[in-house]
């Protein structure tokens, strides 16, 4: 073996690690080191080193278990690994030895000790055990695996719980915090409306067009806010399963039609042609009519916010047997096939968040990224399903996008379903 060999030092105490390592260079050696067993795992896999020295008693995994885990591959038969230890009775060598280590260093090491031992185990050599302590050995070492796994279940277990209730606590500060705010803000936003009927006011606005849009700006902005809120909201009750769902009698046209009256200001100004037939779509379904408003709000509104100026959405309703299949088509700027998989996901966003305007309607105009996970949520909790279908993204060209939604006639939860963001019920 060449004094180039590579070797693969396992060390969670970076004062050993130091000495060891600059002695191991000297020496001529490269050497690669890690903190943890498992980093040394990875490395060990991605490097296949000349010689792993590892110490026994690492943060995660043992130094013998360690050397379990790489002889079980093929590719680590005959690689030496060897355990460095402060202390070294023999029924832990028996043990280490059982476990697929090829040998021992007792530290404290000097550097010509270090040299001569790193060459006979490179060459070849193995410290014997025989049969008899052998076969010890390996129980002993069995038993050790089961009660450091009990222990490490347990602890994980812990850690788990804990998470759940941090998770929890999160869950309930976030929901306290949005309803705070929605309360001042629904009584700002109703004062904002009264004001706009005041005579004086109106007078006002029409005389001087700084003022109107002063207001306009106003309404609009508080408008975001409260819809900003309100997603917050939504999507923390949803996580904590917490949306009562309503299932009545629901005619999917109408509900549809209110949609597209809630965008037809900003159509208007856009200059979007839009098609939009709202026959096609059954008057005799059974859901839940708000939810399904919102979650066709999102998919509408991101049509908008995502096609340019002058540009086409068509919103297209057939009858599949029992299901209903609502397309939502934007002549917009496309989604590419890796973003496609996660827009699904909560507070994904494909834009720069910093770019994006405050505007719901504005192209480009951007947001926290829980539209979607809200629409599928609504929409699987309909015992439905929701796609996306897009050649890429391409604010140029504007290849589309189209999302397809799925949804049976009769939801078969009951009045009192709730919603999951999975629709695992
Ligand atoms: P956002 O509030 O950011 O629009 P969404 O959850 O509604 O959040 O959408 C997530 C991301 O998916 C958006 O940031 C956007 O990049 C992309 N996206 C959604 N709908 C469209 C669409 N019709 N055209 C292009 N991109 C879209």
């Amino acid at each position: 073996m060449s004094a180039s060999s590579v070797i693969l030092y396992i060390e969670d105490d970076p004062a050993s690690r130091k000495l060891i390592e600059r002695a191991l260079e000297t020496a001529g050696y490269t050497v690669v080191c890690a903190e943890t067993a498992l980093r040394g795992i990875d490395l060990a896999r991605s490097l296949l080193p000349d010689l792993i020295l590892t110490d026994i008693n690492l943060p995660d995994l043992q130094g013998h278990e360690l050397a379990s885990v790489l002889r079980n591959e093929e590719r680590f038969f005959h690689t030496p690994i060897v355990a460095l230890t402060g202390t070294n009775t023999e029924l832990q060598r028996d043990v280490a030895l059982a476990a697929g280590i090829s040998g021992y260093m007792t530290k404290p090491l000097n550097v010509s000790t270090l040299r001569d031992q790193v060459k006979y185990f490179l060459e070849g050599g193995r410290d014997s055990i025989d049969a008899e302590r052998l076969l010890a050995g390996k129980t002993r070492y069995t038993r050790e695996v089961v009660t450091h796994l009990e222990q490490r279940i347990r602890q994980l277990e812990d850690a788990n719980a804990a998470l759940q209730h941090l998770d929890q606590m999160k869950e309930t500060f976030i929901q306290i915090t949005a309803h705070e705010l929605r309360t001042p803000l629904t009584l700002v936003y109703g004062y904002v409306r009264l004001l706009e009927d005041f005579p004086t006011l109106q007078s006002l606005m029409r005389q001087d067009e700084a003022v109107s849009s002063l207001v306009k700006g106003l309404v609009e902005s508080i408008e975001r806010m409260h819809s900003v809120v309100n997603e917050i909201l939504i999507i923390s009750k949803m996580l904590t399963r917490e949306i009562t769902m309503n299932i009545t009698q629901i005619d999917l046209s109408m509900i549809l039609q209110r949609v597209m009256k809630g965008f037809q200001d900003a159509i208007n100004e856009r200059h979007l042609s839009v098609e939009f037939e709202a026959t096609q779509f059954p008057q005799n379904m059974r859901g839940d009519p708000e939810l399904l408003r919102l979650a066709f709000s999102n998919l509408v509104g991101n049509a908008v916010k995502y096609t340019p100026d002058g540009g086409n959405i068509a919103v297209m309703g057939e009858m599949i047997n029992s299901t209903v299949r609502i397309k939502v088509r934007d002549s917009g700027i496309g989604i590419d096939a890796e973003d496609q998989q996660f827009i699904f996901d909560k507070f994904h966003t494909v834009n720069d968040a910093e770019l994006h305007s405050s505007s719901k309607t504005a192209f480009g105009g951007g947001g926290m990224g829980l539209g979607l996970p809200i629409a599928k949520g609504i929409v699987e909790a309909h015992g439905g399903n929701i796609f996306v279908e897009s050649i890429g993204r391409d604010p140029l060209s504007c290849p589309g996008s189209t999302f397809t939604v799925h949804l049976p006639l009769v939801t078969t939860r009951t009045r009192t379903g709730r919603l999951g963001t999975q629709g695992d019920e």
